[in-house]
Parts: structure tokens; C-alpha cells; sequence
């Protein structure tokens, strides 16, 4: 998938910068260095706000356990300051699946923004083929090296489109998100409840979670008729607030190269 125009933004200003390394992220200093100063205070009824005067700006940042989630809504905000000057913000940055499926366009850059700018495409990328095919597992260690969330991470792994995975968050009322390689045919789009002989079902229901993607027929994850042809590779453990995190991984190289042929056919 082609880097958007707010991710364009945010690679360009690490280029600026000559970052090449997840450890050379300091987000506070690029802030900084944009002319946004940055502060913490608990705020209510959003997750930053960001105010700008002149050339310059105020991001306020609603403090919180996860330090992932504060970089994220600090990328955010330079994301708005970079691109929507002229504006105030009152974000829920901190809840990017809300902000995916929104249809604010701003609150949807700035995301984006925020998403190249903590992990870029380059150094990301390294990080990833250094692990293989990696698991939930491996990308909490890579999302621990960039200090960003699991689910942002997983969420930027899909996009990254370099390998044919999908990641999907479930509750107990059934899907909440997912985000899927753009090269994978828009047909294998995750059931929208758990199906019982899912491995999600079981960490959902039971607590059982496994340490690495395993064997799972296809038509455990998706309503096609032929997807019992099927085999993927399916993880999923606990996530925050009673969900589950899961990642699918189409190993079968068919699923993702046959819709081709199905598409063209549809056209007759
Ligand atoms: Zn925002």
C-alpha cells in the first residue's frame, strides 16, 4: 500500500531529522522542535487537546499508564499542528480504533500521521523482516523497542502490507476493528462474531492463550463457501477491557493470489 499524505508528512520530518533508529524517536523533542510544547494534565471528555497561537502550539496530553499511549496522542496532536494549523483540537487520540473507523478526515490524518511518525516505514520495516513472520509475541517486544501499543503496532503491521496478515479485536459482542493487508482480497474479511472453534473463542470464554500462531481451518474466520479449502495461521490473546487481540496470517498463498480470478470473472 502507498504511504497516504499525512504518513508522507510524518516520514518526511524523520528524514529531516535523521532518525534512524526506534531509540532516536523522542517524540517530545520533535514536538519541540515544531514549536509544540507539550504538557500533562487530567483532562475529561477527551485524550488531548492542542491549541495553537501564532507559531506555536500547546498539545495537553491526559497522563496515562501506558506510555504508548501517550507518545501516540503526542504524534497526533503535532499531526494536527502540522497539518490542520489554524485549528483547536479536542482529540480522543489515545482510542485510534475509534478514530480509524470515524469518518473525521483530520482525526483520520492524524492518526495516520501519528502511526508513521512513531514507527516509519523504514525503520519498521527492519524491525519486522529481523523477526520473520512475528507473533503477537515478537511484536510486544518490537512495540516495547518503538514504546508504542500493541494494538498500534498490529494495526501498522496490516498496513504496512509487507506480509498477507489481518489483526481484529472482539469483545464479548463481537468484532470491535480489524485492519487487513491491502493485497488481501477484500472477500476475507474477518465473521463479525467469534466462531466457537476459533482460538479467540477460547481466550475469550475460557482465558486460554497460546505463544505462537497455529494451524486453524479458514472457515473457522470467514463466511466464504470455499474457505474450508483452506488452512491460515490464527493467534490471539487477552487484550485490555475484556477483548481479545487476534492475528491471522493467510499462509495459504492461493487465498490471497485467486481473487484475482474471481474478480476478473465477475466482470462476464
Ligand atoms: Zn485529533
Amino acid at each position: 500500500m502507498g504511504v497516504g499524505r499525512a504518513g508522507q508528512r510524518a516520514e518526511d520530518l524523520i528524514n529531516e531529522l535523521g532518525i534512524t533508529a526506534p531509540n532516536e524517536i523522542d517524540i517530545e523533542a520533535i514536538a519541540f522542535d515544531r514549536g509544540v510544547h507539550v504538557s500533562y494534565e487530567v483532562l475529561h471528555g477527551c485524550e488531548a487537546t492542542l491549541v495553537g497561537y501564532g507559531d506555536k502550539a500547546i498539545a495537553t496530553i491526559n497522563p496515562s499508564s501506558s506510555r504508548g499511549r501517550e507518545r501516540f496522542s503526542i504524534g497526533h496532536e503535532i499531526g494536527h499542528w502540522q497539518m490542520h494549523r489554524g485549528k483547536s483540537f479536542k482529540c480522543r487520540s489515545d482510542d485510534i480504533v475509534l478514530n480509524y473507523s470515524s469518518n473525521n478526515d483530520y482525526e483520520k490524518e492524524a492518526d495516520e500521521f501519528a502511526a508513521h511518525l512513531l514507527m516509519p516505514t523504514r525503520i519498521f520495516q527492519s524491525a519486522i523482516r529481523a523477526s520473520g513472520q512475528p507473533g503477537l509475541n515478537d511484536l510486544k517486544k518490537i512495540a516495547d523497542d518503538f514504546e508504542v501499543s500493541l494494538q498500534a503496532i498490529s494495526i501498522r503491521l496490516a498496513q504496512l502490507d509487507s506480509l498477507p496478515v489481518i489483526v481484529a479485536c472482539y469483545s464479548k459482542r463481537g468484532r470491535e476493528w480489524y485492519s487487513r493487508a491491502n493485497h488481501i482480497p477484500w472477500r476475507w474479511t474477518p465473521k463479525t462474531t467469534l466462531d466457537r472453534d476459533s482460538f479467540a473463542y477460547d481466550v475469550l470464554h475460557n482465558g486460554q492463550t497460546h505463544t505462537r500462531p497455529r494451524k486453524q481451518p479458514a472457515d473457522a474466520w470467514f463466511e466464504q463457501d470455499d474457505a474450508d479449502q483452506y488452512e491460515l495461521l490464527e493467534q490471539a490473546i487477552p487484550s485490555a477491557n475484556g477483548q481479545v487481540l487476534v492475528m491471522l496470517y493467510l499462509s495459504d498463498s492461493e487465498m490471497c493470489e485467486e481473487a484475482y480470478t474471481q474478480s476478473s470473472r465477475s466482470r462476464y
